[in-house]
């Protein structure tokens, strides 16, 4: 039997329209959800009943207006109404609390909302709460959150993957339809392979980033979480587009993306790039991918083997830039400003037992390796040289879209591990980002969907990337290949 947190957007949609439910039933139905099963998996840091209620409310009152005129809704301005929305709690969102998994932000309320926040509340989306994440989105397991780890809904001793893994969590066990995800090196896509879910990582510039607390501003965007290409589509056509607020958000518009079933990929290069299909590749995440890479050629695909020849320089690329870049950005938690203060004689004083009280571990660490990396005598040597080596990663990109629209690859070399299993060694854990990190290196997009499981019955992402701002294109294959399977249909056994 389906229930009301079984629903996908478009599902919503369509029975909201008709008024078979209202959204205060599917917002009820969503925290009741949340507060039977967040016990389990520790996704929300904060739920927010009553003003989701509130909210729910004004949407029935909207729905029914809308209704009379005939109008539907996905035409309408407000082409989401009703549907409930989880948010990371590394975006802003007025009224709540924002801790970016941090003690050093514990308490702190911010004055404003995030733009993509707005955004999609303005299209009618409820925000039913805040989700966990890696301190200041610093991880890829949610492990180095200071308010617990987050447990992964396919098996509950084991990682949702990160930093977003609240969100990808609360998507992979029906608790919310769709999730509100950053991605500064993988972020989104990641922890989306991990639980079984589709994520989107825009291209960078592509969604406004006021609001998101910056880690790597270079490297940051907002991405969301959903149960298929299609939803998701809906919840990014909704938020992204030029903001006045954030200089590095661009004005191309989005344009509607069109889903025809049937419509097959006759036409569409897509290239596998060997790079990606390492030693140490867990064996079941290549053969589903690849796998998967046959249902696209029979779809209508052309597939071409292309070569990312630099790709094994974007891990100490990343953790030198991205360090470097969240040194400069965490400077401004002194104590002073935001969050809890510990006293001191003088004003350093006040700085340094703050910070070295309330940043837990890999704050720590990646203050520390990227302050060394920018001081005068080394920034040349480090980040200076990483940005050589980013131009590279970037160019490796444009000539291989000379050649193909998408590349197909592995979102990480394993599925979920268990929680502690890379408790002692920082590097083994920035290993697993080695598939996702091109992405934010060169500002491509990037949707991470599932592909089938392995033996233990996880589930296997597989990662489209695609030309900058070509969003639509990665969507559209994605459907084309849901169309078809139904990994993405295929729900953790999570009992109430
Ligand atoms: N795992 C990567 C890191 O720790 C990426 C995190 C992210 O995308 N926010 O930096």
């Amino acid at each position: 039997m389906t229930t009301l947190t079984d629903l996908s957007i478009i599902e919503a949609q369509g029975l909201l329209q008709k008024g078979e439910i209202s959204s205060r039933q599917l917002t009820e139905a969503t925290l009741e959800r949340i507060s039977a099963l967040n016990g389990d998996l520790h996704a929300f840091l904060y739920i927010a009943a009553e003003q989701a209620l509130a909210q729910a409310e004004a949407a029935d009152k909207k729905l029914s207006e809308l209704r009379k005129t005939g109008l539907p809704i996905s035409q309408s301005t407000t082409p989401l109404l009703g549907i409930p929305l989880a948010v990371k709690d590394v975006l802003t969102v007025e009224g709540m609390p924002c801790t970016c998994g941090s003690k050093i932000l514990e308490g702190y309320f911010p004055p404003f909302t995030a733009t993509v926040v707005n955004r999609l509340q303005a299209a009618g989306m409820i925000v039913v709460g805040k989700t966990n994440t890696d301190e200041f989105a610093m991880g890829s397991s949610t492990e180095n959150s200071a308010y617990g780890v987050t447990h992964n809904p396919w098996d509950l001793s084991r990682v949702p993957g990160g930093s977003s893994g609240g969100s990808a969590a609360a998507v992979a066990a029906n608790l919310v339809p769709a999730a509100l995800g950053t991605d500064t090196g993988g972020s989104v896509r990641q922890p989306a392979s991990f639980c079984g879910v589709t994520g989107l990582k825009p291209t960078y510039g592509r969604v406004s980033r006021y609001g998101l607390v910056a880690y790597g501003s270079s490297l940051d965007a907002c991405g969301a979480f959903g149960r298929s290409a299609e939803d998701v589509a809906a919840v990014f056509s909704a938020m992204a587009g030029r903001d006045p607020l954030d200089a590095t958000s661009q004005n191309i518009p989005v344009k509607q993306i069109s889903f025809e079933t049937g419509q097959g990929l006759r036409g569409v290069k897509i290239g596998v790039p060997k790079e990606y299909f390492i030693q140490g590749i867990q064996l079941e995440v290549e053969q589903k991918v690849r796998e998967a890479v046959l249902i696209l050629q029979n779809l209508g695909a052309e597939i071409k083997e292309v070569s990312l020849p630099h790709t094994e320089y974007a891990v100490p690329v990343y953790y030198l830039i991205a360090p470097a870049e969240a040194s400069a950005n965490l400077a401004r938690y002194d104590g002073i400003r935001f969050g809890p203060r510990l006293d001191g004689e003088t004003m350093w004083d006040v700085f340094t037992k703050t910070r070295g009280a309330k940043f837990g571990d890999e704050a720590t660490r990646r203050v520390m390796l990227g302050t060394y990396a920018l001081s005068a005598g080394y920034y040349d040597a480090y980040y200076g040289q990483a940005q050589k080596v980013r131009t590279l990663i970037k160019r490796d990109f444009e000539q291989v879209f000379r050649e193909v629209d998408a590349i197909a690859c592995p979102v990480a070399p394993t599925t979920a591990f268990p929680i502690g299993a890379h408790g002692d060694d920082p590097l083994a854990m920035y290993l697993e980002d080695v598939f996702t990190l091109t992405a934010n290196l060169a500002g491509v997009p990037g949707l991470a969907f599932p592909v089938g499981f392995d033996g233990k019955g996880l589930p296997v992402g597989m990662q489209l990337m695609g030309r900058h701002f070509d969003e639509a294109s990665l969507f559209q294959m994605a459907y084309a290949y849901q169309q078809v399977t139904d990994w993405h249909k295929i729900k953790p056994t999570m009992t109430r």
